[in-house]
């Protein structure tokens, strides 16, 4: 049988996947993110290719429309608001789910033809602030660490990582090599215990946000102890004393950890030169997730553990094409090929290559910022690709709300029935996973090929082409006159070349001459080069910087409400929930309830507990477990309000955001809760 070779379109690991139209589905060998292993998300995809509730023709207002109407329709919309009201009246919404091709062309179309920066995604819950981090330490977005590094390392720590269910194959990869080199060290910092704290030597049950207390404590501590690398900080590194003289403000006891605790990891990080750092979303979703960020960068940077194998600062994706989207400027405070908008070289250099009207001046509206301006009545015509935000939003009832308060929505979906499909005016067929082509970027910067092994089923059309459809009847078709994807993804590295005198980090020019339908995983720059290995950074001087973080004044509720995700589901379930053995693993949604709380609320197994923001509640199962500290909870994300009306989690999610990030908080949620004796 001929399998198509292709990429998992879940999380941010990037699997490589073997796949044809009969369902089968199996992990390809020769892709250097799995080498053949799938997890159990990635070896259900086959379950999940059916037609069953998918947007198959364009809906005007629920009514069957052809392209020809719909499309014009959305021309008008969006060409009316910009001429009344301006370019920053119209906004676009999209998601890490989105293939580079498709990320590129809606880019383009808002911040050089359009002329605003009002495009965010919902990449913007995931990594921003690990961006923001990046770029205040290295001068530019680069995620230095490769997956060889986690199984050269000799000692992983993983911090705010469910690794186990959230990017299980790499866990399988680092199972692998713990069991070959059983002195590997691995500490898993988590205020719960999860599946990754099974396999860590030790597991710290740090306090929620108690990261910077941490962190602060041990650069403390390698500087009294001598551990620091004074020669590679004065060659490299500047910001050393300010970011030194307020970590010693700190008490590395507000972490919540004890002192014995603390100076046994601390003394287990001087020890062992090769260290990697994997942090994901319980650092980045916080109040001060960039501080976070620059904790943990600090200490590398202090100890010039960066640009060596087994060595170095990790930030994992949590979509598929997070990274992707980074390259191409998909938030909305950047531009294409990690370029700044603040910067009028760069603005002015990115608008010569596109030959376009006009670019946007300013950053745009961040997510949580998008969509209260739509509450606001700021935005006229809003375009939501390909995600959810009526549920996987913080406040998600108010979200629902702004997206209802917006004169014109569109929604491009592969599904017909979405809580945010729901409000659009114009539902848009897209084309998904299978049936479209186009790159992927995992979080190690190797790109790789989703191709198509599926027939395209009814009037559905990849998202590249529908923004190009548009971007047409806008008045801009010479420029979004592309083909294939093939184009695209030609433009966008003939971007980075043309740009390459900003001295940015992203080399693309190992796909100059790459042929696209060919073309294998790969990694950029080039297989093997290792960032920051000179010691050069992208500050203007050369150096990294390291940053001044105080300890963060935390409020704390009644409860301490954390949200995350479950080993088997994936967002809000649009794929996943079509494949019954996945819905088995966590039937139902629940809510973790330390058994000391649920004594106290007088709660038993199984009952159901109210839980309340003092604006919005919920109501969910109580799974009484030990895992979470006593005044904490903890509940899954994946539940719509259409398949269970009163349990959806972002109902009582704040929509407190990082001020550097703009990424929301969604592990520090502070709620009541109580036994619901309701029907
Ligand atoms: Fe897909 Fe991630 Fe599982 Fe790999 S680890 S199969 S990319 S969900």
């Amino acid at each position: 049988m001929s399998l198509t070779r292709t990429t998992c379109p879940y999380c941010g690991v990037g699997c490589g996947v073997l796949a044809d139209a009969d369902g089968t589905i199996k992990g390809d060998p020769e892709h250097p993110a799995n080498y053949g292993r799938l997890c159990s998300k990635g070896s259900a995809l086959g379950e999940t290719i059916n037609l069953d509730g998918r947007l198959l023709t364009p809906q005007i207002r629920g009514q069957r429309a052809s392209w020809t109407e719909a499309l014009d329709l959305v021309a008008d919309e969006f060409s009316a608001a910009v001429r009344d009201h301006g370019p920053d009246s119209v906004a676009f919404y999209v998601s890490g789910q989105l293939l580079t091709e498709d990320y590129y062309v809606a880019n383009k179309l808002m911040k050089g033809f359009i002329g605003s920066a009002n495009i965010d995604t919902n990449s913007r819950l995931c990594m921003a602030s690990s961006v923001a981090g990046h770029k205040r330490a290295f001068g530019s977005d680069t995620v230095p660490g490769t997956y060889d590094d986690l199984e050269e390392a000799d000692l992983i720590v993983l911090v705010g990582s469910n690794l186990a269910w959230c990017h299980p194959v790499l866990h399988q990869r680092i199972a692998a090599v713990k069991e070959k080199r059983p002195d590997l060290r691995i500490v898993n910092i988590d205020p719960r215990l999860t599946a990754t704290s099974e396999l860590a030597d030790i597991h710290l049950k740090i306090s929620p946000d108690g990261d910077i207390a941490l962190f602060n404590g041990l650069l403390a501590y390698l500087v009294a102890e001598g551990m620091v690398d004074t020669d590679y900080i004065t060659a490299n590194v500047s910001g050393f004393d300010e970011a030194l003289a307020a970590a010693k403000t700190c008490d590395p006891t507000e972490s919540g950890l004890s002192a014995r605790d603390l100076l046994q990891f601390y003394a287990l990080w001087a020890k062992n030169r090769k260290v990697v750092t994997v942090y994901s979303q319980g650092v980045n979703q916080s109040e001060c997730g960039t501080d976070k960020v620059n904790a943990i960068l600090n200490c590398h940077l202090a100890t010039g553990r960066v640009g060596a194998p087994g060595c170095g600062p990790f930030s994992v994706t949590g979509q598929p094409n997070a990274m992707g989207g980074r390259e191409v400027g998909g938030l909305a405070n950047m531009l294409a090929n990690h370029l700044d908008i603040e910067n009028s070289g760069h603005r002015d250099a990115v608008q010569m290559f596109w030959e376009s009207p006009t670019i946007c001046q300013q950053p745009g509206l961040k997510a949580v910022d998008l969509f209260e301006a739509c509450a606001r009545g700021k935005i006229k015509a809003l375009w939501v690709m390909s995600t959810n935000p009526a549920v996987s939003m913080p406040d998600a009832n108010g979200v629902s709300d702004a997206i209802a308060n917006v004169p014109f929505v569109v929604v491009s979906d592969i599904m017909a029935r979405t809580d945010t499909g729901d409000l659009a005016d114009v539902l848009l067929p897209a084309t998904g996973w299978g049936e479209k082509d186009g790159t992927v970027t995992n979080s190690e910067r190797r790109v790789s090929r989703q191709r198509a092994f599926l027939p395209t089923p009814g009037d559905a059309r990849p998202d590249w082409k529908i923004i190009c459809d548009v971007a047409a009847r806008m008045g801009w078709g010479d420029a979004f006159s592309y083909d294939s994807p093939s184009e695209v993804f030609s433009e966008y590295i003939a971007l980075s070349e043309a740009t390459r005198t900003f001295g940015r980090d992203l080399d693309l020019s190992v796909f100059a001459d790459a042929d696209y339908a060919a073309l294998l995983p790969t990694q950029w720059p080039q297989n093997n080069h290792r960032f920051f290995a000179d010691g050069k950074f992208y500050h203007p001087d050369g150096k990294a910087r390291m940053v001044a973080i105080a300890t963060p004044i935390r409020s704390l509720g009644s409860f301490r409400l954390n949200t995350g995700r479950n080993r088997d589901q994936w967002h809000t379930m649009t794929r996943t929930g079509k494949a019954p053995r996945l819905g088995a693993h966590l039937a139902e949604p629940y809510v973790e309830v330390h058994p000391d709380d649920a004594a106290a609320l007088e709660l038993e197994p199984g009952d159901l507990v109210q839980l309340n923001n003092g604006a919005n509640d919920c109501i969910l199962r109580a799974l009484v477990t030990p895992r979470v500290a006593q005044g904490h909870l903890f509940a899954p994300m994946h539940w719509t309000r259409q398949r269970t009306s009163r349990s959806m989690i972002n109902s009582v999610t704040p929509s407190q955001t990082d001020p550097v990030s703009g990424q929301p908080a969604l592990k520090s949620g502070s709620v009541s809760a109580t036994r619901f004796k309701g029907a």
